[in-house]
């Protein structure tokens, strides 16, 4: 009998844990992560401006619609609720440039065609460029046919028919909920939707410039090589498979040279002019904390005075948090907050073996050292893969048992498509996806079928190479001690000439998958 109470009893205090454990990752999602009520197609719009997150004065705008209004009289945020119109906050808040020099609208638009950072300043770019004027006005027209659109903001159209979030709903949920963010955010919207014209107005700016270089400490298994100086060695001494990452050429290796370029000349004085109208600065790399350039900014920056206005945040792989004489924690305490968003998706060995030359322990510790700052907060942003979904679970309960991080928040690979979560055994993906029950957006990448031109024998073929490389070094781990489930799949005498592959599933070419997504979702 009193075996049969304490029994209930500890059932009782290990399902309040789980509750309790359950509600604090609800908690860190409904800030702008997965796993609200969308699914494939169908974007959920409830988590936008919840009502007790609104300002008096915005309450009063989107109280004033009435049932069967014409989309055109409703105020903006009625209009987005209601998906008359496609918005996206990005166009007005975000200066962006890729790593090549070439503005795009955020990470995942189109890259200008003509705009760099070394012929057109940040101001230029946001005022006067066709490119950004032409999707905000198509974002606030409900007749629209989204011609810039679907060309620029292709990723997140398709993100959202294939999975019910992107990069926009995210940005929407986080922007939407933050009051006075919000309210400075739909002052600027109406004065550009009043004159036609973008101004510079209040502190709702982001500056995200790829300008240091993309110098990086780690060889991330699905990072594009011109992303890091690691990783582009690496492949120099071989490890490379041509279906996944294209068959290395001359116009490759100009774009690294470009890549590598120094393209800081000049823009320090266009960020201060800013500076009044900037909320926020992320700092992308390669690896930001690694790269020298950037601590001149932040010098200037605190200088100006403006820093303790300013967020700063880092997209960071938190292995390493010095350079040369440069310690970011000097640095932290001038600034009115900092965000490291960790790319973390693996725990332990997991992360070890795809984020290679990761110590896992050094990521726990340099979170910790992160805690000890009062304006710091530190999230988790990883990415899904077939490698990293294999174990993708493990991350929502180590966060459960170590409630030290903000937010945790993941985005679907899109390239290289061989690393795709679609793309496994389709036995190993019907194992998965009872442990994603609460998790859509994984479920549907689970449930797509497998890439056509992907070939479980080309992942083989690469990781084998880089486990190779990498034997007897201190960052020596092997797939199928990681992945013991992926062994039985390995068949090393199906591998054929990759440069015949490579003409049957031109998978690399860039055009062929646009057509492709083009046919698939009628853009
Ligand atoms: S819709 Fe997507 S791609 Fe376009 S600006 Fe917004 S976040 Fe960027
Ligand atoms: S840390 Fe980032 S830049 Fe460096 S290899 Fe990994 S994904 Fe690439």
């Amino acid at each position: 009998m009193i075996n049969n109470s304490m029994s209930d009893l500890n059932k009782k205090v290990v399902k309040d844990i789980d509750d309790m454990h359950d509600k604090q990752i609800e908690d860190m999602l409904t800030k702008g992560g997965p796993g609200d009520k969308s699914k494939p197609g169908e974007v959920n719009t409830e988590e936008w401006w919840k009502w007790n997150n609104l300002s008096e004065q915005t309450k009063l705008k989107a109280g004033k619609t009435i049932l069967g209004q014409p989309p055109e009289d409703k105020s903006i945020l009625q209009q987005a609720k209601d998906k008359d119109i496609w918005f996206c906050t990005i166009p007005f808040t975000q200066v962006y440039n890729e790593i090549n020099g070439k503005y795009c609208a955020c990470c995942f638009g189109k890259e200008s065609k003509k705009h760099t950072i070394e012929n057109t300043t940040l101001k230029e770019w946001m005022v006067d460029s066709e490119y950004m004027n032409s999707i905000r006005k198509e974002m606030l027209d409900p007749h629209t046919d989204f011609k810039a659109v679907n060309e620029i903001c292709r990723r997140c159209r398709t993100d959202e028919e294939k999975y019910g979030r992107s990069r926009r709903t995210n940005c929407l949920k986080i922007h939407t909920n933050d009051k006075e963010f919000w309210d400075n955010i739909q002052r600027n919207v109406e004065m550009y939707k009043a004159s036609g014209q973008y101004a510079f107005d209040e502190r709702i700016l982001e500056i995200q410039l790829k300008v240091f270089g993309s110098e990086c400490n780690l060889d991330c298994f699905m990072c594009m090589h011109a992303n890091s100086t690691t990783r582009q060695k690496v492949a120099d001494a071989g490890v490379w498979n041509e279906q996944v990452y294209g068959k290395p050429s001359k116009e490759r290796d100009e774009y690294i040279r470009l890549v590598m370029r120094d393209k800081t000349k000049g823009v320090n004085a266009q960020v201060l002019e800013l500076a009044p109208y900037i909320r926020s600065i992320k700092i992308i790399g390669g690896e930001p904390l690694v790269m020298k350039k950037h601590y001149e900014l932040l010098e200037k920056i605190i200088e100006s005075g403006h820093a303790k206005h300013i967020y700063l945040k880092y997209q960071t792989n938190l292995t390493q948090t010095k350079k040369g004489r440069h310690n970011i924690f000097t640095y932290i305490p001038h600034f009115k907050n900092v965000s490291m968003v960790a790319s973390v998706d693996g725990i332990g060995k997991t992360i070890e073996y795809m984020r290679r030359r990761t110590v896992w322990q050094d990521v726990v510790d340099n979170i910790e050292k992160c805690r000890e700052h009062p304006n710091v907060v530190v999230d988790f942003n990883g990415l899904v893969t077939n490698l990293s979904v294999l174990r993708f679970y493990e991350i929502i309960d180590w966060v459960k048992e170590n409630p030290v991080i903000d937010q945790l928040n993941w985005a679907m690979i899109d390239k290289p498509t061989h690393f795709r979560p679609n793309n496994l055994p389709e036995e190993l993906k019907k194992e998965l996806i009872p442990k994603y029950e609460k998790w859509p957006d994984i479920v549907a990448a689970l449930e797509r079928p497998a890439d056509p031109d992907f070939d479980i024998q080309n992942l083989f073929d690469y990781m084998l190479k880089a486990d190779k490389f990498y034997e007897g070094t201190k960052w020596d781990h092997k797939l199928f001690d990681v992945f013991p489930e992926l062994e039985k799949y390995y068949e090393p005498w199906k591998h054929r000439d990759h440069n015949l592959q490579a003409n049957l599933f031109p998978n690399w070419d860039k055009k062929v998958r646009e057509a492709r997504d083009a046919q698939e979702f009628g853009l």
